[in-house]
Protein backbone atom coordinates (compact mmCIF):
# COMPACT_ATOMS: atom_id res chain seq x y z
CA UNK A 1 0.00 0.00 0.00
CA UNK A 2 1.37 3.49 -0.57
CA UNK A 3 -0.12 6.18 1.90
CA UNK A 4 -1.56 9.15 1.70
CA UNK A 5 1.36 11.84 1.37
CA UNK A 6 -0.48 15.06 1.74
CA UNK A 7 -0.52 13.92 5.21
CA UNK A 8 3.27 14.95 5.15
CA UNK A 9 1.69 18.43 4.45
CA UNK A 10 -0.07 19.12 7.70
CA UNK A 11 1.72 21.77 9.66
CA UNK A 12 1.79 20.23 13.28
CA UNK A 13 0.15 22.12 15.11
CA UNK A 14 2.15 22.45 18.52
CA UNK A 15 0.09 26.00 19.85
CA UNK A 16 -2.27 23.82 22.45
CA UNK A 17 0.82 21.71 23.13
CA UNK A 18 3.25 24.47 23.90
CA UNK A 19 0.73 26.15 25.96
CA UNK A 20 0.08 23.25 27.83
CA UNK A 21 4.32 22.93 28.41
CA UNK A 22 4.65 26.37 29.47
CA UNK A 23 1.65 26.65 31.75
CA UNK A 24 3.05 23.31 33.90
CA UNK A 25 6.48 24.21 33.82
CA UNK A 26 5.07 27.85 35.77
CA UNK A 27 2.72 25.47 38.03
CA UNK A 28 5.75 23.58 39.19
CA UNK A 29 8.04 26.28 39.35
CA UNK A 30 5.01 28.29 41.19
CA UNK A 31 3.03 25.73 42.99
CA UNK A 32 1.58 28.84 45.41
CA UNK A 33 -0.21 30.64 42.61
CA UNK A 34 -3.33 30.02 41.35
CA UNK A 35 -3.37 30.41 36.99
CA UNK A 36 -6.61 31.26 35.39
CA UNK A 37 -7.08 30.02 32.47
CA UNK A 38 -8.66 32.11 29.56
CA UNK A 39 -7.49 30.51 27.05
CA UNK A 40 -10.46 27.35 26.66
CA UNK A 41 -12.36 27.19 23.71
CA UNK A 42 -14.59 24.98 25.49
CA UNK A 43 -17.97 25.57 26.83
CA UNK A 44 -17.81 24.81 30.54
CA UNK A 45 -21.34 24.94 31.94
CA UNK A 46 -23.27 22.14 32.03
CA UNK A 47 -26.34 20.68 29.87
CA UNK A 48 -30.00 22.81 30.96
CA UNK A 49 -32.63 20.88 32.35
CA UNK A 50 -34.84 20.33 29.65
CA UNK A 51 -31.91 18.48 27.56
CA UNK A 52 -31.02 16.59 30.70
CA UNK A 53 -35.02 15.34 30.69
CA UNK A 54 -35.15 14.52 27.43
CA UNK A 55 -32.15 12.54 27.82
CA UNK A 56 -33.25 10.72 30.76
CA UNK A 57 -36.53 9.78 28.77
CA UNK A 58 -35.38 9.04 25.18
CA UNK A 59 -33.16 6.47 27.28
CA UNK A 60 -35.57 4.80 28.96
CA UNK A 61 -37.68 4.54 25.47
CA UNK A 62 -34.55 2.55 24.48
CA UNK A 63 -35.03 0.61 27.62
CA UNK A 64 -38.55 -0.47 26.07
CA UNK A 65 -39.76 -2.59 23.29
CA UNK A 66 -42.27 -0.69 22.01
CA UNK A 67 -40.12 2.26 22.22
CA UNK A 68 -36.99 1.28 21.30
CA UNK A 69 -35.05 2.50 18.30
CA UNK A 70 -32.59 0.74 15.84
CA UNK A 71 -30.95 2.66 13.07
CA UNK A 72 -32.86 5.96 12.16
CA UNK A 73 -32.83 8.08 9.24
CA UNK A 74 -28.80 8.93 7.89
CA UNK A 75 -29.96 12.42 7.79
CA UNK A 76 -31.82 13.03 11.50
CA UNK A 77 -35.20 12.15 12.43
CA UNK A 78 -37.84 14.55 11.24
CA UNK A 79 -38.56 15.20 15.27
CA UNK A 80 -35.49 17.20 15.25
CA UNK A 81 -35.33 18.43 11.72
CA UNK A 82 -38.80 19.98 11.60
CA UNK A 83 -37.52 21.61 15.32
CA UNK A 84 -34.37 23.18 13.11
CA UNK A 85 -36.45 24.48 10.32
CA UNK A 86 -38.53 26.35 12.28
CA UNK A 87 -35.98 27.83 14.20
CA UNK A 88 -34.58 29.35 10.67
CA UNK A 89 -38.31 30.11 9.89
CA UNK A 90 -38.20 32.43 13.09
CA UNK A 91 -35.34 34.08 11.61
CA UNK A 92 -37.02 34.53 7.90
CA UNK A 93 -35.29 32.02 6.43
CA UNK A 94 -37.51 29.30 4.61
CA UNK A 95 -35.89 25.62 4.12
CA UNK A 96 -36.98 22.53 2.97
CA UNK A 97 -36.85 19.32 5.44
CA UNK A 98 -34.87 17.54 2.93
CA UNK A 99 -32.12 20.73 2.85
CA UNK A 100 -31.84 20.05 6.73
CA UNK A 101 -28.77 17.39 7.32
CA UNK A 102 -28.69 16.47 11.46
CA UNK A 103 -25.21 15.44 12.15
CA UNK A 104 -22.86 14.92 14.97
CA UNK A 105 -21.07 18.30 14.95
CA UNK A 106 -19.99 21.13 12.43
CA UNK A 107 -16.33 19.65 12.92
CA UNK A 108 -17.21 16.11 11.35
CA UNK A 109 -19.44 17.89 7.98
CA UNK A 110 -16.62 20.41 7.73
CA UNK A 111 -14.24 17.95 6.75
CA UNK A 112 -16.73 15.48 5.03
CA UNK A 113 -18.42 17.85 2.70
CA UNK A 114 -15.11 17.62 0.88
CA UNK A 115 -15.91 14.49 -0.24
CA UNK A 116 -18.22 16.50 -2.93
CA UNK A 117 -15.76 18.51 -4.23
CA UNK A 118 -12.64 17.91 -6.88
CA UNK A 119 -9.47 17.70 -5.49
CA UNK A 120 -8.23 20.49 -8.13
CA UNK A 121 -10.85 23.02 -7.01
CA UNK A 122 -8.69 26.21 -5.23
CA UNK A 123 -9.61 26.95 -1.30
CA UNK A 124 -9.95 29.97 -0.02
CA UNK A 125 -9.42 30.46 3.84
CA UNK A 126 -9.20 34.25 5.74
CA UNK A 127 -6.12 34.16 8.16
CA UNK A 128 -5.91 33.91 11.02
CA UNK A 129 -8.09 30.71 10.55
CA UNK A 130 -10.02 27.59 12.85
CA UNK A 131 -7.37 25.48 11.58
CA UNK A 132 -9.52 22.65 10.63
CA UNK A 133 -10.74 23.89 6.84
CA UNK A 134 -6.93 24.14 5.83
CA UNK A 135 -5.60 20.82 7.68
CA UNK A 136 -8.98 19.07 6.00
CA UNK A 137 -8.13 20.10 2.42
CA UNK A 138 -4.51 19.48 2.70
CA UNK A 139 -4.68 16.27 3.89
CA UNK A 140 -6.75 15.93 0.40
CA UNK A 141 -4.22 17.79 -1.47
CA UNK A 142 -6.02 20.63 -2.52
CA UNK A 143 -4.22 23.96 -3.38
CA UNK A 144 -4.91 26.82 -0.83
CA UNK A 145 -5.11 30.22 -1.13
CA UNK A 146 -5.25 33.05 1.88
CA UNK A 147 -6.83 36.01 2.17
CA UNK A 148 -5.74 38.71 4.89
CA UNK A 149 -8.00 39.15 7.94
CA UNK A 150 -5.73 42.57 9.42
CA UNK A 151 -6.74 45.47 11.23
CA UNK A 152 -7.35 47.16 8.11
CA UNK A 153 -10.32 45.30 7.47
CA UNK A 154 -11.50 44.62 11.05
CA UNK A 155 -10.56 41.46 10.65
CA UNK A 156 -14.00 40.99 8.01
CA UNK A 157 -11.78 40.18 4.79
CA UNK A 158 -14.22 40.84 1.27
CA UNK A 159 -13.53 38.75 -1.91
CA UNK A 160 -10.14 40.42 -4.39
CA UNK A 161 -11.69 40.47 -7.87
CA UNK A 162 -8.12 39.05 -8.86
CA UNK A 163 -8.36 36.16 -6.19
CA UNK A 164 -10.25 33.09 -7.90
CA UNK A 165 -11.17 30.25 -5.72
CA UNK A 166 -13.64 27.76 -6.07
CA UNK A 167 -14.55 27.14 -2.39
CA UNK A 168 -14.80 29.90 0.20
CA UNK A 169 -14.44 29.57 4.08
CA UNK A 170 -16.09 32.00 6.03
CA UNK A 171 -16.85 31.80 9.71
CA UNK A 172 -18.97 34.99 11.14
CA UNK A 173 -19.12 35.48 14.30
CA UNK A 174 -15.34 34.38 13.73
CA UNK A 175 -13.48 31.93 15.82
CA UNK A 176 -10.06 33.31 16.51
CA UNK A 177 -11.25 37.12 16.14
CA UNK A 178 -15.33 37.17 16.97
CA UNK A 179 -15.44 39.24 13.83
CA UNK A 180 -19.08 39.36 12.67
CA UNK A 181 -20.08 39.95 9.14
CA UNK A 182 -23.18 42.59 8.30
CA UNK A 183 -25.36 41.83 5.84
CA UNK A 184 -23.96 44.13 3.49
CA UNK A 185 -20.56 42.71 3.69
CA UNK A 186 -21.97 38.94 3.44
CA UNK A 187 -23.81 40.23 -0.05
CA UNK A 188 -20.60 41.00 -1.42
CA UNK A 189 -19.02 37.24 -0.94
CA UNK A 190 -22.68 35.63 -1.99
CA UNK A 191 -22.46 38.10 -5.57
CA UNK A 192 -18.77 37.28 -5.96
CA UNK A 193 -19.30 33.52 -5.23
CA UNK A 194 -22.27 32.87 -7.70
CA UNK A 195 -20.34 35.33 -10.05
CA UNK A 196 -17.48 32.87 -10.30
CA UNK A 197 -19.82 29.77 -9.91
CA UNK A 198 -17.83 29.24 -6.16
CA UNK A 199 -19.70 27.50 -3.45
CA UNK A 200 -19.35 28.70 0.25
CA UNK A 201 -18.90 26.97 2.83
CA UNK A 202 -20.24 29.17 6.06
CA UNK A 203 -19.65 27.75 9.24
CA UNK A 204 -22.38 29.23 11.91
CA UNK A 205 -21.25 27.62 14.52
CA UNK A 206 -21.33 30.77 17.25
CA UNK A 207 -24.54 32.57 14.89
CA UNK A 208 -26.53 32.20 18.52
CA UNK A 209 -24.27 35.06 20.26
CA UNK A 210 -25.34 37.61 17.70
CA UNK A 211 -27.93 39.42 19.39
CA UNK A 212 -28.26 42.45 17.22
CA UNK A 213 -31.09 41.78 14.90
CA UNK A 214 -29.77 44.16 12.31
CA UNK A 215 -26.52 41.61 11.71
CA UNK A 216 -27.22 38.08 10.12
CA UNK A 217 -27.12 34.91 11.73
CA UNK A 218 -27.34 32.70 8.82
CA UNK A 219 -26.02 33.45 5.37
CA UNK A 220 -29.28 32.59 3.70
CA UNK A 221 -30.74 36.42 5.18
CA UNK A 222 -28.35 37.27 2.19
CA UNK A 223 -29.89 37.27 -1.13
CA UNK A 224 -28.64 34.90 -3.80
CA UNK A 225 -27.14 32.94 -0.77
CA UNK A 226 -29.49 29.40 -1.82
CA UNK A 227 -27.42 29.03 -4.94
CA UNK A 228 -23.87 29.27 -3.55
CA UNK A 229 -23.68 28.84 0.23
CA UNK A 230 -23.57 25.54 2.33
CA UNK A 231 -24.23 25.87 5.86
CA UNK A 232 -22.80 24.55 8.97
CA UNK A 233 -24.42 25.16 12.92
CA UNK A 234 -23.65 23.35 15.70
CA UNK A 235 -25.31 22.78 19.27
CA UNK A 236 -22.01 22.60 20.53
CA UNK A 237 -21.45 26.50 21.50
CA UNK A 238 -25.16 27.34 21.20
CA UNK A 239 -26.13 24.57 23.87
CA UNK A 240 -23.25 23.27 25.41
CA UNK A 241 -23.32 20.14 23.22
CA UNK A 242 -19.22 19.62 22.66
CA UNK A 243 -19.06 16.49 24.31
CA UNK A 244 -22.97 15.07 23.72
CA UNK A 245 -22.45 15.71 19.64
CA UNK A 246 -24.79 17.43 17.91
CA UNK A 247 -25.49 19.59 14.77
CA UNK A 248 -26.84 20.56 12.00
CA UNK A 249 -25.46 21.19 8.10
CA UNK A 250 -27.94 22.99 5.25
CA UNK A 251 -27.10 21.61 2.02
CA UNK A 252 -29.98 23.93 -0.66
CA UNK A 253 -31.32 22.94 -3.57
CA UNK A 254 -30.60 25.26 -5.37
CA UNK A 255 -27.33 24.89 -6.06
CA UNK A 256 -26.08 23.20 -9.59
CA UNK A 257 -30.05 22.23 -9.18
CA UNK A 258 -29.85 19.99 -6.46
CA UNK A 259 -26.68 18.41 -6.84
CA UNK A 260 -25.14 19.01 -4.15
CA UNK A 261 -27.65 18.15 -2.08
CA UNK A 262 -28.33 14.62 -3.98
CA UNK A 263 -24.65 14.54 -3.40
CA UNK A 264 -24.57 15.23 0.08
CA UNK A 265 -27.59 12.72 1.04
CA UNK A 266 -25.75 9.68 -0.90
CA UNK A 267 -22.80 10.80 1.22
CA UNK A 268 -24.20 10.83 4.19
CA UNK A 269 -26.27 7.18 3.78
CA UNK A 270 -23.37 5.94 2.33
CA UNK A 271 -21.04 6.95 5.37
CA UNK A 272 -22.67 7.49 8.39
CA UNK A 273 -25.31 5.67 10.08
CA UNK A 274 -27.26 9.32 12.20
CA UNK A 275 -27.19 10.55 15.66
CA UNK A 276 -28.20 8.54 18.34
CA UNK A 277 -31.64 8.64 18.76
CA UNK A 278 -31.15 9.98 22.26
CA UNK A 279 -29.14 12.64 21.74
CA UNK A 280 -31.62 13.87 18.80
CA UNK A 281 -34.24 13.66 21.71
CA UNK A 282 -31.89 16.00 23.64
CA UNK A 283 -31.28 18.85 20.78
CA UNK A 284 -35.10 19.00 19.99
CA UNK A 285 -34.90 19.89 23.75
CA UNK A 286 -32.87 22.72 22.60
CA UNK A 287 -35.60 24.14 20.11
CA UNK A 288 -38.09 24.22 22.60
CA UNK A 289 -39.79 27.39 24.21
CA UNK A 290 -38.01 26.14 27.67
CA UNK A 291 -34.76 24.86 26.37
CA UNK A 292 -34.60 28.33 24.35
CA UNK A 293 -34.70 29.99 28.08
CA UNK A 294 -32.79 27.99 29.71
CA UNK A 295 -29.75 27.93 26.91
CA UNK A 296 -30.35 31.87 26.71
CA UNK A 297 -29.00 31.95 30.61
CA UNK A 298 -26.01 30.01 30.09
CA UNK A 299 -25.21 32.34 27.09
CA UNK A 300 -25.97 35.14 28.62
CA UNK A 301 -23.78 34.45 31.66
CA UNK A 302 -21.09 33.82 28.75
CA UNK A 303 -21.65 37.58 27.23
CA UNK A 304 -21.29 39.19 30.58
CA UNK A 305 -17.69 37.42 31.13
CA UNK A 306 -17.12 38.78 27.82
CA UNK A 307 -18.57 42.69 28.65
CA UNK A 308 -16.23 42.23 31.71
CA UNK A 309 -13.08 41.41 29.74
CA UNK A 310 -14.14 43.98 27.23
CA UNK A 311 -14.72 46.70 29.63
CA UNK A 312 -11.20 46.55 31.54
CA UNK A 313 -9.27 46.14 27.87
CA UNK A 314 -11.38 49.72 27.13
CA UNK A 315 -9.93 50.76 30.23
CA UNK A 316 -6.46 50.39 29.98
CA UNK A 317 -6.90 51.26 26.15
CA UNK A 318 -5.73 47.93 24.62
CA UNK A 319 -7.15 47.67 21.46
CA UNK A 320 -9.86 44.95 20.81
CA UNK A 321 -12.76 43.41 18.79
CA UNK A 322 -14.64 40.71 19.34
CA UNK A 323 -16.81 39.72 22.26
CA UNK A 324 -20.39 41.28 21.81
CA UNK A 325 -21.45 38.82 19.99
CA UNK A 326 -19.03 36.13 20.69
CA UNK A 327 -17.24 34.68 23.13
CA UNK A 328 -14.10 35.23 22.23
CA UNK A 329 -11.84 38.08 22.43
CA UNK A 330 -9.18 39.51 20.10
CA UNK A 331 -6.46 42.03 21.08
CA UNK A 332 -3.95 43.39 20.04
CA UNK A 333 -0.65 42.51 22.04
CA UNK A 334 0.43 46.21 24.29
CA UNK A 335 4.02 47.56 23.11
CA UNK A 336 4.05 45.61 20.31
CA UNK A 337 4.76 42.43 21.97
CA UNK A 338 4.73 39.39 19.81
CA UNK A 339 1.73 36.74 20.68
CA UNK A 340 4.18 34.47 22.62
CA UNK A 341 5.61 37.35 24.43
CA UNK A 342 1.97 38.67 25.49
CA UNK A 343 1.37 34.73 26.49
CA UNK A 344 4.61 34.98 28.75
CA UNK A 345 4.17 38.45 30.37
CA UNK A 346 0.39 37.33 31.29
CA UNK A 347 0.87 34.32 32.45
CA UNK A 348 4.03 35.63 34.35
CA UNK A 349 2.52 38.60 35.79
CA UNK A 350 -0.82 37.65 36.37
CA UNK A 351 -0.79 33.63 35.43
CA UNK A 352 -3.93 34.34 32.59
CA UNK A 353 -3.61 31.57 30.00
CA UNK A 354 -4.76 32.82 26.90
CA UNK A 355 -3.92 31.92 23.15
CA UNK A 356 -1.57 33.30 21.17
CA UNK A 357 -3.09 34.66 18.03
CA UNK A 358 -0.08 33.81 15.81
CA UNK A 359 -1.59 29.94 16.60
CA UNK A 360 -4.16 30.77 14.02
CA UNK A 361 -2.21 31.95 11.38
CA UNK A 362 0.63 34.54 9.59
CA UNK A 363 -1.96 37.62 10.19
CA UNK A 364 -2.68 36.42 14.04
CA UNK A 365 0.70 37.96 15.17
CA UNK A 366 0.64 39.92 17.41
CA UNK A 367 -2.96 39.53 18.73
CA UNK A 368 -3.93 37.09 21.35
CA UNK A 369 -7.46 35.44 22.03
CA UNK A 370 -9.44 35.16 25.35
CA UNK A 371 -12.45 33.40 26.27
CA UNK A 372 -15.58 34.26 28.18
CA UNK A 373 -15.94 30.50 28.62
CA UNK A 374 -14.37 30.67 31.91
CA UNK A 375 -16.49 31.04 35.59
CA UNK A 376 -17.67 34.11 36.41
CA UNK A 377 -15.70 33.82 39.55
CA UNK A 378 -12.77 33.17 37.52
CA UNK A 379 -13.26 35.70 35.10
CA UNK A 380 -13.46 38.47 37.63
CA UNK A 381 -10.58 37.67 39.41
CA UNK A 382 -8.42 37.94 36.17
CA UNK A 383 -10.72 41.34 35.20
CA UNK A 384 -9.13 42.38 38.87
CA UNK A 385 -5.51 41.17 38.09
CA UNK A 386 -5.40 42.68 34.87
CA UNK A 387 -6.59 46.19 36.36
CA UNK A 388 -4.04 46.22 39.03
CA UNK A 389 -1.70 45.15 36.68
CA UNK A 390 -1.94 47.34 33.60
CA UNK A 391 -2.04 50.87 36.00
C1 LIG B 1 -16.42 24.95 18.13
C2 LIG B 1 -16.48 25.21 16.67
C3 LIG B 1 -17.26 24.42 15.83
C4 LIG B 1 -18.15 23.33 16.41
O1 LIG B 1 -17.63 22.10 16.22
P1 LIG B 1 -18.43 20.85 16.72
O2 LIG B 1 -17.80 19.73 15.96
O3 LIG B 1 -19.86 21.03 16.34
O4 LIG B 1 -18.24 20.71 18.19
C5 LIG B 1 -17.29 24.69 14.48
N1 LIG B 1 -16.58 25.71 13.96
C6 LIG B 1 -15.85 26.52 14.74
C7 LIG B 1 -15.14 27.66 14.13
C8 LIG B 1 -15.75 26.28 16.11
O5 LIG B 1 -15.00 27.07 16.87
Amino acid sequence: MNVNTNYQNISDSYLFSTIAKKVNEFAENNPDKKIIRLGIGDVTLPLCKAVVEALKNASSEMGVKETFHGYGPEQGYEFLKSKVQAYYEDNGVNLDSDEIFISDGAKSDLGNILDLFAVDNTVMVPDPVYPVYVDTNTMAGRKIVYIDANADNNFLPLPEKSVKADIIYLCSPNNPTGAVYNKEQLKVWVDYANENHSVILFDAAYECFVTDENLPRSIYEIEGAKTCAIEFCSLSKMAGFTGTRCGYTVVPKGIEDGLLNKMWLRRQTTKFNGVPYIIQRGAEAVFTPVGQKEIQENLNYYKENAKLISEVLKKHNIWHIGGTHSPYIWLKCPDNMSSWEFFDYLLNNVQIVGTPGSGFGKNGEGYFRLTSFGSRENTLEAVKRLDDFLK
